[in-house]
Protein backbone atom coordinates (compact mmCIF):
# COMPACT_ATOMS: atom_id res chain seq x y z
CA UNK A 1 0.00 0.00 0.00
CA UNK A 2 1.07 3.70 -0.90
CA UNK A 3 2.11 6.21 2.30
CA UNK A 4 -0.17 8.22 0.56
CA UNK A 5 -3.33 6.35 1.00
CA UNK A 6 -2.44 5.48 4.50
CA UNK A 7 -2.10 9.39 4.88
CA UNK A 8 -5.40 10.14 3.12
CA UNK A 9 -6.79 8.39 6.09
CA UNK A 10 -4.66 9.76 8.32
CA UNK A 11 -6.40 13.55 7.49
CA UNK A 12 -9.78 11.85 7.72
CA UNK A 13 -9.45 10.36 10.88
CA UNK A 14 -8.68 13.64 12.63
CA UNK A 15 -11.14 15.69 11.12
CA UNK A 16 -14.11 13.66 12.15
CA UNK A 17 -15.92 14.16 15.35
CA UNK A 18 -17.78 10.85 14.86
CA UNK A 19 -15.88 7.57 16.52
CA UNK A 20 -18.58 5.50 14.27
CA UNK A 21 -17.19 7.23 11.31
CA UNK A 22 -13.59 6.67 12.70
CA UNK A 23 -14.42 3.18 12.85
CA UNK A 24 -15.54 3.26 9.59
CA UNK A 25 -12.63 4.79 7.67
CA UNK A 26 -10.38 2.19 9.15
CA UNK A 27 -12.58 -0.66 8.36
CA UNK A 28 -11.93 0.75 4.63
CA UNK A 29 -8.51 1.04 4.98
CA UNK A 30 -7.61 -2.28 6.62
CA UNK A 31 -9.77 -4.06 3.50
CA UNK A 32 -7.12 -2.68 1.39
CA UNK A 33 -4.28 -3.99 2.64
CA UNK A 34 -2.56 -6.50 2.03
CA UNK A 35 -2.58 -9.59 4.31
CA UNK A 36 1.16 -9.65 5.08
CA UNK A 37 0.78 -5.33 5.40
CA UNK A 38 -1.43 -5.50 7.96
CA UNK A 39 0.25 -5.85 10.89
CA UNK A 40 2.04 -2.92 9.92
CA UNK A 41 -0.76 -1.00 9.14
CA UNK A 42 -1.83 -1.82 12.67
CA UNK A 43 1.02 -0.52 14.54
CA UNK A 44 1.67 2.58 12.47
CA UNK A 45 -2.31 3.51 12.91
CA UNK A 46 -1.60 3.00 16.81
CA UNK A 47 1.34 5.52 16.48
CA UNK A 48 4.27 2.76 16.84
CA UNK A 49 6.25 0.12 14.62
CA UNK A 50 5.76 -2.98 16.73
CA UNK A 51 3.46 -4.77 19.66
CA UNK A 52 3.56 -2.20 22.21
CA UNK A 53 5.47 -4.82 24.47
CA UNK A 54 8.24 -5.10 22.21
CA UNK A 55 11.33 -2.77 23.16
CA UNK A 56 11.33 -1.02 19.91
CA UNK A 57 10.24 2.46 20.80
CA UNK A 58 10.35 5.49 18.32
CA UNK A 59 11.15 8.53 19.74
CA UNK A 60 13.61 10.71 17.81
CA UNK A 61 14.57 13.84 19.74
CA UNK A 62 13.54 17.39 18.03
CA UNK A 63 16.95 17.67 17.52
CA UNK A 64 17.29 15.05 15.01
CA UNK A 65 14.14 15.79 13.32
CA UNK A 66 14.99 18.80 12.69
CA UNK A 67 18.70 18.34 11.41
CA UNK A 68 17.30 15.49 8.87
CA UNK A 69 14.39 17.92 7.65
CA UNK A 70 17.25 20.46 6.63
CA UNK A 71 19.52 17.60 5.31
CA UNK A 72 16.48 16.85 3.47
CA UNK A 73 15.97 19.90 1.66
CA UNK A 74 19.17 21.71 1.59
CA UNK A 75 18.24 24.13 4.01
CA UNK A 76 19.82 26.51 6.93
CA UNK A 77 19.58 24.75 10.36
CA UNK A 78 18.46 27.76 12.39
CA UNK A 79 16.16 28.21 9.37
CA UNK A 80 14.58 24.82 10.16
CA UNK A 81 14.46 25.15 13.85
CA UNK A 82 12.80 28.46 13.78
CA UNK A 83 10.13 26.70 11.53
CA UNK A 84 9.57 23.41 13.87
CA UNK A 85 9.51 26.42 17.07
CA UNK A 86 6.70 28.29 15.38
CA UNK A 87 4.55 24.88 14.44
CA UNK A 88 5.45 23.28 17.56
CA UNK A 89 5.33 20.34 15.76
CA UNK A 90 7.82 18.78 13.74
CA UNK A 91 5.78 17.24 11.22
CA UNK A 92 3.72 20.95 10.38
CA UNK A 93 6.93 22.09 9.79
CA UNK A 94 8.50 19.38 7.32
CA UNK A 95 4.85 19.75 5.68
CA UNK A 96 4.66 23.16 5.18
CA UNK A 97 9.15 23.39 4.03
CA UNK A 98 9.92 22.29 0.82
CA UNK A 99 13.42 21.87 -0.82
CA UNK A 100 14.66 23.66 -3.50
CA UNK A 101 16.06 20.49 -4.63
CA UNK A 102 15.28 17.23 -3.92
CA UNK A 103 18.76 15.76 -2.75
CA UNK A 104 19.61 12.20 -3.23
CA UNK A 105 20.96 10.18 -0.37
CA UNK A 106 22.48 7.04 -2.32
CA UNK A 107 22.73 4.01 -0.45
CA UNK A 108 21.50 4.92 2.77
CA UNK A 109 17.94 3.99 2.24
CA UNK A 110 16.23 3.19 -0.63
CA UNK A 111 12.87 2.89 -2.29
CA UNK A 112 11.09 3.12 -5.27
CA UNK A 113 9.14 5.90 -6.76
CA UNK A 114 7.07 6.80 -4.15
CA UNK A 115 6.90 6.01 -0.50
CA UNK A 116 4.72 2.70 0.61
CA UNK A 117 3.91 2.05 4.10
CA UNK A 118 6.22 -0.80 4.31
CA UNK A 119 9.03 1.31 3.08
CA UNK A 120 8.28 3.54 6.06
CA UNK A 121 7.83 0.58 8.56
CA UNK A 122 11.51 -0.41 7.45
CA UNK A 123 12.94 2.68 7.60
CA UNK A 124 11.42 3.55 10.77
CA UNK A 125 12.46 0.14 12.65
CA UNK A 126 16.10 0.98 10.84
CA UNK A 127 16.44 4.84 12.90
CA UNK A 128 14.48 2.71 15.99
CA UNK A 129 17.24 0.22 16.46
CA UNK A 130 20.38 2.30 15.55
CA UNK A 131 22.51 2.15 18.40
CA UNK A 132 26.24 2.74 19.27
CA UNK A 133 28.88 5.32 17.84
CA UNK A 134 27.60 7.37 14.68
CA UNK A 135 23.87 5.81 15.25
CA UNK A 136 22.93 9.72 15.26
CA UNK A 137 24.24 9.89 11.85
CA UNK A 138 22.44 6.88 10.60
CA UNK A 139 19.08 8.05 12.48
CA UNK A 140 19.55 11.47 10.83
CA UNK A 141 20.70 10.32 7.33
CA UNK A 142 17.39 7.79 7.19
CA UNK A 143 15.17 10.15 8.30
CA UNK A 144 16.15 13.13 5.70
CA UNK A 145 15.90 10.33 2.58
CA UNK A 146 12.73 8.95 3.47
CA UNK A 147 11.25 12.96 3.82
CA UNK A 148 13.04 13.99 0.43
CA UNK A 149 10.95 11.29 -0.80
CA UNK A 150 7.79 12.05 0.48
CA UNK A 151 4.99 14.63 -0.25
CA UNK A 152 3.95 17.46 2.13
CA UNK A 153 1.03 15.46 3.70
CA UNK A 154 3.44 12.52 4.01
CA UNK A 155 5.86 14.68 5.67
CA UNK A 156 3.97 15.62 8.07
CA UNK A 157 3.29 12.34 9.43
CA UNK A 158 6.51 10.46 8.62
CA UNK A 159 7.79 12.93 11.55
CA UNK A 160 4.80 12.90 14.15
CA UNK A 161 5.79 8.91 13.72
CA UNK A 162 9.13 9.29 14.22
CA UNK A 163 8.85 11.69 17.08
CA UNK A 164 6.18 9.89 18.85
CA UNK A 165 3.48 12.41 18.12
CA UNK A 166 0.95 10.69 16.71
CA UNK A 167 -2.28 11.68 18.13
CA UNK A 168 -5.17 10.09 15.63
CA UNK A 169 -7.21 9.09 18.95
CA UNK A 170 -7.18 5.76 17.68
CA UNK A 171 -7.06 3.43 20.47
CA UNK A 172 -6.71 -0.73 20.49
CA UNK A 173 -10.56 -1.17 20.81
CA UNK A 174 -11.49 1.16 17.85
CA UNK A 175 -9.27 -0.72 15.96
CA UNK A 176 -10.07 -4.18 16.80
CA UNK A 177 -13.70 -3.12 15.91
CA UNK A 178 -12.49 -1.78 12.61
CA UNK A 179 -11.26 -5.38 12.09
CA UNK A 180 -13.85 -6.81 13.11
CA UNK A 181 -16.31 -4.38 10.78
CA UNK A 182 -13.75 -5.37 7.79
CA UNK A 183 -13.58 -9.12 8.14
CA UNK A 184 -15.96 -10.51 10.14
CA UNK A 185 -18.76 -8.10 8.89
CA UNK A 186 -19.78 -6.33 12.13
CA UNK A 187 -18.23 -4.39 14.91
CA UNK A 188 -20.19 -7.09 17.11
CA UNK A 189 -17.95 -9.57 16.54
CA UNK A 190 -15.04 -7.66 18.37
CA UNK A 191 -15.17 -9.62 21.27
CA UNK A 192 -13.60 -12.63 19.55
CA UNK A 193 -10.71 -10.68 18.81
CA UNK A 194 -10.84 -9.06 21.69
CA UNK A 195 -10.48 -12.38 23.64
CA UNK A 196 -7.17 -13.25 21.62
CA UNK A 197 -5.92 -9.60 21.54
CA UNK A 198 -6.03 -10.17 25.78
CA UNK A 199 -4.09 -13.03 25.76
CA UNK A 200 -1.29 -11.88 23.09
CA UNK A 201 -1.41 -8.20 23.47
CA UNK A 202 -0.32 -7.69 19.55
CA UNK A 203 -2.67 -6.55 17.93
CA UNK A 204 -0.76 -6.79 14.54
CA UNK A 205 -0.41 -10.32 15.52
CA UNK A 206 -4.68 -10.78 15.83
CA UNK A 207 -5.50 -9.00 12.75
CA UNK A 208 -2.79 -10.93 10.64
CA UNK A 209 -3.98 -13.90 11.87
CA UNK A 210 -7.61 -12.83 10.91
CA UNK A 211 -6.57 -11.88 7.62
CA UNK A 212 -4.94 -15.68 6.89
CA UNK A 213 -6.59 -17.91 8.81
CA UNK A 214 -9.75 -16.60 9.40
CA UNK A 215 -11.81 -16.52 12.55
CA UNK A 216 -11.00 -20.27 13.71
CA UNK A 217 -7.43 -19.41 13.63
CA UNK A 218 -8.05 -15.95 15.52
CA UNK A 219 -9.60 -18.77 18.00
CA UNK A 220 -6.40 -21.15 18.65
CA UNK A 221 -4.25 -17.99 19.71
CA UNK A 222 -3.25 -18.75 22.78
CA UNK A 223 -0.89 -17.55 25.78
CA UNK A 224 2.88 -17.43 24.63
CA UNK A 225 6.73 -17.37 26.70
CA UNK A 226 8.11 -13.79 26.34
CA UNK A 227 4.10 -12.22 24.88
CA UNK A 228 2.42 -10.39 28.25
CA UNK A 229 -1.27 -11.13 29.05
CA UNK A 230 -3.37 -8.82 29.63
CA UNK A 231 -3.81 -8.95 33.47
CA UNK A 232 -6.95 -9.67 35.52
CA UNK A 233 -8.13 -7.00 37.08
CA UNK A 234 -10.34 -6.46 40.12
CA UNK A 235 -13.86 -5.01 40.69
CA UNK A 236 -14.72 -2.76 43.67
CA UNK A 237 -17.75 -2.61 46.09
CA UNK A 238 -19.04 0.41 48.39
CA UNK A 239 -20.28 -2.14 51.36
CA UNK A 240 -17.68 -4.57 52.98
CA UNK A 241 -20.89 -6.86 52.78
CA UNK A 242 -21.15 -6.50 49.20
CA UNK A 243 -17.94 -8.33 48.85
CA UNK A 244 -19.82 -11.82 49.89
CA UNK A 245 -22.83 -11.11 47.76
CA UNK A 246 -21.32 -10.91 44.61
CA UNK A 247 -18.16 -12.90 44.36
CA UNK A 248 -19.92 -15.83 43.62
CA UNK A 249 -18.17 -18.56 46.19
CA UNK A 250 -18.61 -19.70 49.79
CA UNK A 251 -15.19 -19.60 50.79
CA UNK A 252 -13.22 -16.77 49.80
CA UNK A 253 -9.66 -16.36 49.43
CA UNK A 254 -8.59 -12.40 51.11
CA UNK A 255 -5.24 -12.05 49.76
CA UNK A 256 -2.85 -8.98 50.84
CA UNK A 257 -3.04 -6.31 48.38
CA UNK A 258 0.15 -4.66 47.85
CA UNK A 259 0.59 -1.11 46.76
CA UNK A 260 3.99 -1.73 44.07
CA UNK A 261 3.81 -2.84 40.22
CA UNK A 262 2.05 -5.31 38.78
CA UNK A 263 4.56 -7.61 37.46
CA UNK A 264 4.08 -10.11 34.84
CA UNK A 265 7.17 -12.79 34.92
CA UNK A 266 8.21 -15.06 31.92
CA UNK A 267 10.80 -17.65 32.34
CA UNK A 268 12.50 -19.87 30.04
CA UNK A 269 15.56 -22.13 31.42
CA UNK A 270 17.66 -18.87 32.33
CA UNK A 271 15.81 -16.23 30.23
CA UNK A 272 13.63 -14.29 32.15
CA UNK A 273 11.39 -10.70 31.03
CA UNK A 274 9.04 -8.67 32.83
CA UNK A 275 6.14 -6.99 31.89
CA UNK A 276 5.04 -4.09 33.30
CA UNK A 277 0.60 -3.56 34.19
CA UNK A 278 1.00 -1.69 30.72
CA UNK A 279 2.63 -4.22 29.35
CA UNK A 280 5.78 -2.18 28.70
CA UNK A 281 9.17 -4.68 29.64
CA UNK A 282 10.53 -3.72 32.76
CA UNK A 283 13.16 -5.99 32.76
CA UNK A 284 15.90 -3.75 33.12
CA UNK A 285 14.64 -2.16 35.83
CA UNK A 286 14.35 -4.96 38.23
CA UNK A 287 17.58 -7.52 38.05
CA UNK A 288 16.63 -8.08 41.71
CA UNK A 289 13.51 -9.95 40.46
CA UNK A 290 15.38 -11.10 37.79
CA UNK A 291 17.15 -13.42 39.63
CA UNK A 292 14.86 -14.68 42.53
CA UNK A 293 12.54 -15.97 39.21
CA UNK A 294 15.75 -17.45 37.89
CA UNK A 295 16.44 -18.87 41.24
CA UNK A 296 13.07 -19.83 43.49
CA UNK A 297 10.82 -21.29 40.49
CA UNK A 298 10.93 -25.04 39.99
CA UNK A 299 9.93 -24.93 37.02
CA UNK A 300 11.35 -25.20 32.86
CA UNK A 301 8.79 -22.41 31.90
CA UNK A 302 6.33 -20.37 33.40
CA UNK A 303 4.29 -16.85 33.29
CA UNK A 304 3.65 -15.78 36.98
CA UNK A 305 1.51 -12.88 37.80
CA UNK A 306 2.59 -11.00 41.11
CA UNK A 307 3.30 -7.52 42.35
CA UNK A 308 6.50 -6.11 42.99
CA UNK A 309 6.84 -4.06 46.28
CA UNK A 310 9.19 -2.12 48.13
CA UNK A 311 10.00 -3.69 51.34
CA UNK A 312 11.86 -3.48 54.60
CA UNK A 313 13.40 -6.94 55.23
CA UNK A 314 14.47 -6.08 58.99
CA UNK A 315 10.93 -5.14 59.92
CA UNK A 316 8.77 -6.84 57.75
CA UNK A 317 6.94 -3.81 56.38
CA UNK A 318 5.61 -2.54 53.23
CA UNK A 319 6.54 0.74 51.64
CA UNK A 320 3.78 2.77 49.68
CA UNK A 321 4.16 2.71 45.61
CA UNK A 322 6.02 6.16 45.48
CA UNK A 323 8.85 4.47 46.74
CA UNK A 324 9.44 1.97 44.63
CA UNK A 325 8.97 4.31 41.33
CA UNK A 326 11.89 5.66 42.36
CA UNK A 327 13.33 2.27 40.74
CA UNK A 328 12.28 3.18 37.45
CA UNK A 329 15.33 5.15 35.98
CA UNK A 330 17.91 4.86 33.51
CA UNK A 331 20.99 5.31 35.12
CA UNK A 332 21.96 3.42 38.85
CA UNK A 333 19.78 0.86 38.85
CA UNK A 334 21.74 -1.41 40.77
CA UNK A 335 22.62 0.95 43.34
CA UNK A 336 18.99 1.73 43.84
CA UNK A 337 17.87 -1.71 43.39
CA UNK A 338 20.56 -2.01 47.00
CA UNK A 339 18.68 1.11 48.41
CA UNK A 340 14.91 0.03 47.91
CA UNK A 341 14.68 -3.62 48.23
CA UNK A 342 11.66 -4.80 46.58
CA UNK A 343 10.08 -8.49 47.09
CA UNK A 344 7.91 -9.74 44.23
CA UNK A 345 4.86 -11.26 46.12
CA UNK A 346 3.46 -13.88 43.07
CA UNK A 347 -0.52 -14.19 43.17
CA UNK A 348 -1.12 -16.28 40.12
CA UNK A 349 0.46 -19.11 37.78
CA UNK A 350 -0.65 -18.67 33.81
CA UNK A 351 1.76 -21.37 32.51
CA UNK A 352 4.26 -23.87 34.18
CA UNK A 353 6.63 -26.42 32.23
CA UNK A 354 4.47 -25.38 28.51
CA UNK A 355 1.23 -26.32 30.29
CA UNK A 356 -1.28 -23.41 29.79
CA UNK A 357 -3.13 -22.95 33.01
CA UNK A 358 -6.04 -20.08 32.51
CA UNK A 359 -9.07 -22.21 32.80
CA UNK A 360 -7.97 -23.74 35.98
CA UNK A 361 -9.83 -22.76 38.47
CA UNK A 362 -8.20 -20.44 41.61
CA UNK A 363 -7.69 -22.75 43.94
CA UNK A 364 -6.24 -25.38 42.07
CA UNK A 365 -3.51 -22.58 39.87
CA UNK A 366 -2.66 -21.58 43.47
CA UNK A 367 -1.79 -25.10 44.38
CA UNK A 368 0.44 -25.81 41.25
CA UNK A 369 1.83 -21.73 42.40
CA UNK A 370 2.86 -23.21 45.54
CA UNK A 371 4.34 -25.87 43.91
CA UNK A 372 6.81 -24.50 41.82
CA UNK A 373 7.63 -21.63 44.22
CA UNK A 374 10.30 -21.55 46.69
CA UNK A 375 9.60 -18.63 48.94
CA UNK A 376 12.43 -16.52 50.44
CA UNK A 377 12.64 -13.43 51.87
CA UNK A 378 12.26 -11.64 48.89
CA UNK A 379 9.81 -13.68 46.78
CA UNK A 380 6.91 -15.39 47.97
CA UNK A 381 3.32 -16.23 47.25
CA UNK A 382 0.67 -13.60 48.54
CA UNK A 383 -0.50 -13.77 51.57
CA UNK A 384 -4.01 -14.75 52.35
CA UNK A 385 -6.90 -16.29 54.43
CA UNK A 386 -9.43 -18.74 52.95
CA UNK A 387 -12.42 -18.59 54.72
CA UNK A 388 -16.35 -18.55 54.94
CA UNK A 389 -16.67 -16.20 57.67
CA UNK A 390 -16.82 -12.51 56.69
CA UNK A 391 -15.06 -11.91 60.54
CA UNK A 392 -12.40 -13.72 59.65
CA UNK A 393 -11.60 -11.50 56.51
CA UNK A 394 -12.83 -8.10 58.08
CA UNK A 395 -9.79 -8.91 60.94
CA UNK A 396 -7.58 -10.33 57.89
CA UNK A 397 -8.02 -6.60 56.28
CA UNK A 398 -7.44 -4.72 59.82
CA UNK A 399 -4.38 -6.92 60.72
CA UNK A 400 -2.95 -5.84 56.64
CA UNK A 401 -3.76 -2.16 57.14
CA UNK A 402 -1.72 -1.74 60.22
CA UNK A 403 1.68 -3.41 58.07
CA UNK A 404 1.19 -0.69 55.86
CA UNK A 405 -0.82 -2.40 53.04
CA UNK A 406 -3.29 -0.77 50.85
CA UNK A 407 -6.05 -3.60 52.07
CA UNK A 408 -7.17 -7.08 50.59
CA UNK A 409 -8.49 -8.45 47.37
CA UNK A 410 -10.64 -11.11 48.29
CA UNK A 411 -10.84 -14.10 45.48
CA UNK A 412 -13.43 -16.75 44.51
CA UNK A 413 -13.28 -20.46 44.79
CA UNK A 414 -15.57 -21.39 42.38
CA UNK A 415 -15.29 -24.19 39.91
CA UNK A 416 -15.47 -21.58 37.12
CA UNK A 417 -12.69 -18.94 38.66
CA UNK A 418 -10.85 -18.81 35.91
CA UNK A 419 -8.19 -16.10 35.06
CA UNK A 420 -9.71 -13.80 32.77
CA UNK A 421 -6.79 -12.14 31.06
CA UNK A 422 -7.86 -8.31 30.43
CA UNK A 423 -11.30 -9.00 32.45
CA UNK A 424 -12.98 -6.79 35.05
CA UNK A 425 -15.03 -9.19 36.50
CA UNK A 426 -16.58 -9.93 40.32
CA UNK A 427 -14.44 -12.94 40.86
CA UNK A 428 -11.42 -10.65 42.47
CA UNK A 429 -12.89 -7.68 44.58
CA UNK A 430 -10.37 -5.05 46.39
CA UNK A 431 -11.48 -3.80 49.61
CA UNK A 432 -8.86 -0.62 50.20
CA UNK A 433 -8.62 1.47 53.43
CA UNK A 434 -10.89 4.41 53.24
CA UNK A 435 -9.73 7.45 52.16
CA UNK A 436 -11.12 9.57 54.67
CA UNK A 437 -14.72 11.58 54.19
CA UNK A 438 -16.21 11.21 50.79
CA UNK A 439 -15.80 7.92 48.05
CA UNK A 440 -14.20 4.36 49.89
CA UNK A 441 -11.80 4.35 46.50
CA UNK A 442 -9.89 6.31 44.05
CA UNK A 443 -10.90 7.01 40.46
CA UNK A 444 -8.53 6.95 37.69
CA UNK A 445 -9.72 9.38 35.03
CA UNK A 446 -8.12 10.45 31.38
CA UNK A 447 -7.48 14.55 30.94
CA UNK A 448 -9.69 14.92 27.76
CA UNK A 449 -9.17 18.66 27.87
CA UNK A 450 -8.15 22.07 30.10
CA UNK A 451 -9.15 25.75 30.71
CA UNK A 452 -6.32 28.80 30.28
CA UNK A 453 -5.32 29.67 33.67
CA UNK A 454 -6.01 33.30 35.32
CA UNK A 455 -4.34 35.00 37.90
CA UNK A 456 -1.62 33.41 39.90
CA UNK A 457 -2.65 30.39 36.92
CA UNK A 458 -1.78 32.12 33.90
CA UNK A 459 0.29 30.58 31.56
CA UNK A 460 -0.73 27.28 32.82
CA UNK A 461 -4.15 25.89 33.04
CA UNK A 462 -6.91 26.41 35.52
CA UNK A 463 -8.82 23.31 35.27
CA UNK A 464 -8.34 20.02 33.51
CA UNK A 465 -11.41 18.24 32.22
CA UNK A 466 -11.32 14.51 32.94
CA UNK A 467 -13.25 11.28 31.45
CA UNK A 468 -14.08 8.05 32.21
CA UNK A 469 -13.61 5.34 30.08
CA UNK A 470 -17.02 3.87 28.26
CA UNK A 471 -15.50 0.31 27.00
CA UNK A 472 -18.81 -1.25 25.45
CA UNK A 473 -18.97 2.28 23.16
CA UNK A 474 -15.28 2.82 23.16
CA UNK A 475 -15.12 6.44 24.00
CA UNK A 476 -14.72 9.05 26.95
CA UNK A 477 -17.23 10.44 28.93
CA UNK A 478 -16.36 12.90 31.06
CA UNK A 479 -17.23 13.39 34.84
CA UNK A 480 -15.47 16.40 36.23
CA UNK A 481 -13.67 19.72 36.03
CA UNK A 482 -10.16 19.15 38.31
CA UNK A 483 -8.60 22.26 39.81
CA UNK A 484 -6.99 20.99 42.96
CA UNK A 485 -4.66 18.89 44.75
CA UNK A 486 -1.31 19.94 42.38
CA UNK A 487 1.50 21.41 43.87
CA UNK A 488 2.79 25.01 42.28
CA UNK A 489 5.50 22.45 40.03
CA UNK A 490 3.00 20.09 39.00
CA UNK A 491 0.78 23.21 37.33
CA UNK A 492 3.36 24.79 35.77
CA UNK A 493 4.68 21.28 34.27
CA UNK A 494 0.97 20.80 32.58
CA UNK A 495 1.28 22.49 29.21
CA UNK A 496 4.44 20.87 28.44
CA UNK A 497 3.16 17.56 29.72
CA UNK A 498 0.01 17.88 27.48
CA UNK A 499 2.02 19.68 24.38
CA UNK A 500 1.57 16.33 22.23
CA UNK A 501 -2.04 15.41 23.11
CA UNK A 502 -2.99 18.83 22.14
CA UNK A 503 -6.10 18.77 19.28
CA UNK A 504 -8.16 20.94 17.15
CA UNK A 505 -11.58 20.50 18.57
CA UNK A 506 -13.32 17.68 20.19
CA UNK A 507 -11.46 14.35 19.70
CA UNK A 508 -14.10 11.62 18.17
CA UNK A 509 -13.79 9.08 20.91
CA UNK A 510 -14.42 12.06 23.20
CA UNK A 511 -18.43 12.84 24.40
CA UNK A 512 -19.07 16.25 26.18
CA UNK A 513 -21.70 18.65 26.43
CA UNK A 514 -21.09 22.07 25.40
CA UNK A 515 -21.39 23.16 28.83
CA UNK A 516 -18.51 21.22 29.87
CA UNK A 517 -16.53 22.64 26.66
CA UNK A 518 -13.20 23.63 27.45
CA UNK A 519 -10.51 26.08 26.31
CA UNK A 520 -8.28 23.45 25.05
CA UNK A 521 -9.07 19.41 23.91
CA UNK A 522 -6.63 16.68 24.17
CA UNK A 523 -6.84 13.66 22.74
CA UNK A 524 -6.74 10.68 25.50
CA UNK A 525 -3.42 10.02 26.70
CA UNK A 526 -3.02 10.78 30.22
CA UNK A 527 -4.22 9.13 33.30
CA UNK A 528 -4.46 10.47 36.38
CA UNK A 529 -6.05 9.91 40.00
CA UNK A 530 -8.34 11.58 41.59
CA UNK A 531 -10.44 11.19 44.90
CA UNK A 532 -13.69 13.28 45.00
CA UNK A 533 -16.72 13.40 47.90
CA UNK A 534 -19.83 11.89 45.92
CA UNK A 535 -20.87 10.93 42.91
CA UNK A 536 -23.91 12.73 41.36
CA UNK A 537 -26.59 13.14 38.33
CA UNK A 538 -25.53 15.90 35.99
CA UNK A 539 -26.52 17.46 32.69
CA UNK A 540 -23.12 18.63 32.11
CA UNK A 541 -21.35 15.19 32.05
CA UNK A 542 -21.93 13.07 30.11
CA UNK A 543 -20.40 9.67 31.93
CA UNK A 544 -23.11 6.69 31.51
CA UNK A 545 -24.84 9.07 29.71
CA UNK A 546 -29.00 8.60 30.00
CA UNK A 547 -29.99 10.20 26.41
CA UNK A 548 -33.75 9.99 27.49
CA UNK A 549 -33.23 12.08 30.46
CA UNK A 550 -30.23 13.82 29.28
CA UNK A 551 -27.87 13.70 32.11
CA UNK A 552 -24.81 11.97 32.78
CA UNK A 553 -22.81 11.65 36.48
CA UNK A 554 -20.39 13.79 38.09
CA UNK A 555 -18.08 13.25 40.44
CA UNK A 556 -18.18 16.59 42.73
CA UNK A 557 -15.25 17.91 44.37
CA UNK A 558 -12.54 16.12 42.79
CA UNK A 559 -8.73 16.35 43.95
CA UNK A 560 -5.31 15.27 42.91
CA UNK A 561 -3.79 12.17 43.94
CA UNK A 562 -1.20 11.53 41.33
CA UNK A 563 0.07 10.58 37.92
CA UNK A 564 -0.84 7.09 36.17
CA UNK A 565 1.99 6.96 33.78
CA UNK A 566 1.74 3.29 33.65
CA UNK A 567 -1.70 3.43 32.85
CA UNK A 568 -3.56 3.55 29.13
CA UNK A 569 -6.31 5.42 28.86
CA UNK A 570 -8.59 2.47 28.53
CA UNK A 571 -7.73 1.52 31.73
CA UNK A 572 -9.06 4.36 33.52
CA UNK A 573 -12.22 3.60 35.24
CA UNK A 574 -14.90 2.60 33.33
CA UNK A 575 -18.44 4.61 33.22
CA UNK A 576 -20.16 1.48 34.18
CA UNK A 577 -18.03 0.97 37.42
CA UNK A 578 -18.92 5.18 38.28
CA UNK A 579 -22.71 4.17 37.74
CA UNK A 580 -22.10 1.55 40.19
CA UNK A 581 -20.62 3.41 42.78
CA UNK A 582 -23.37 5.91 42.10
CA UNK A 583 -25.64 3.48 42.97
CA UNK A 584 -24.16 2.47 45.93
CA UNK A 585 -23.93 5.86 46.63
CA UNK A 586 -19.91 4.81 47.11
CA UNK A 587 -19.40 6.14 51.02
CA UNK A 588 -17.00 4.70 53.20
CA UNK A 589 -18.29 1.73 54.99
P1 LIG B 1 -6.92 -1.71 38.47
O1 LIG B 1 -5.69 -2.55 38.37
O2 LIG B 1 -8.06 -2.40 39.17
O3 LIG B 1 -7.31 -1.05 37.20
P2 LIG B 1 -5.34 0.10 40.00
O4 LIG B 1 -4.12 -0.11 39.21
O5 LIG B 1 -5.73 1.47 40.41
O6 LIG B 1 -6.65 -0.48 39.35
P3 LIG B 1 -6.26 -1.05 42.25
O7 LIG B 1 -7.62 -0.83 41.74
O8 LIG B 1 -5.88 -0.31 43.46
O9 LIG B 1 -5.18 -0.78 41.19
O10 LIG B 1 -6.08 -2.61 42.49
C1 LIG B 1 -5.84 -3.60 41.54
C2 LIG B 1 -4.36 -3.88 41.50
O11 LIG B 1 -3.93 -4.36 42.75
C3 LIG B 1 -3.92 -4.98 40.58
O12 LIG B 1 -3.81 -4.52 39.26
C4 LIG B 1 -2.57 -5.40 41.17
O13 LIG B 1 -1.55 -4.62 40.59
C5 LIG B 1 -2.68 -5.01 42.60
N1 LIG B 1 -2.62 -6.13 43.55
C6 LIG B 1 -1.94 -6.09 44.72
N2 LIG B 1 -2.07 -7.21 45.39
C7 LIG B 1 -2.84 -8.05 44.66
C8 LIG B 1 -3.32 -9.38 44.84
N3 LIG B 1 -3.04 -10.08 45.92
N4 LIG B 1 -4.10 -9.90 43.86
C9 LIG B 1 -4.40 -9.18 42.75
N5 LIG B 1 -3.97 -7.93 42.54
C10 LIG B 1 -3.20 -7.35 43.47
Amino acid sequence: MQFSRLVRAFERLEETASSREMTAILADLLREAEPDELATLCYITLGEIAAGYREITLGVGVRTASAAIASAFGLPQEMVDAAVRSAGDAGDAAAALGGAETRIFPGVFTFGDALTVDDVHRGLLRVAVAAGPGSEDVRREILAAMIAGAAAAERRYLLRLATGTMRLGVGDMTLLDALATAFLGSKKRRPLLEHAYNLCSDIGYVAATLAAGGPGAVERIGITLFRPVRPMLTQRVSRFGEIFEKIGSAVVAAEEKYDGERIQAHKDGEEVRLFSRRLTDVTGQFPDIVDLVRTHIAADSCILDGEAVAYDPETGSYHPFQRLMRRRRKYRIAEFAERIPATYRVFDVLLADGAPHLAAPYPERRRILEALLRPGAFIAASGRVVTTDPAVVADFFEACIGRGLEGIVCKSTASGSSYRAGGREWQWIKWKKSYGPGLADTLDLVVVGANAGRGKRAGTYGSLLCAAYNHEEDIFQTVCKLGTGFTDEELRALPEMFGDAQAGSMPARVMATDQARPDVWFVPRYVLEVLGSEITESPVHTCSWDAGRQRGLALRFPRFVRWRREKDPEQATTAAEVAAMHRGRGKAR
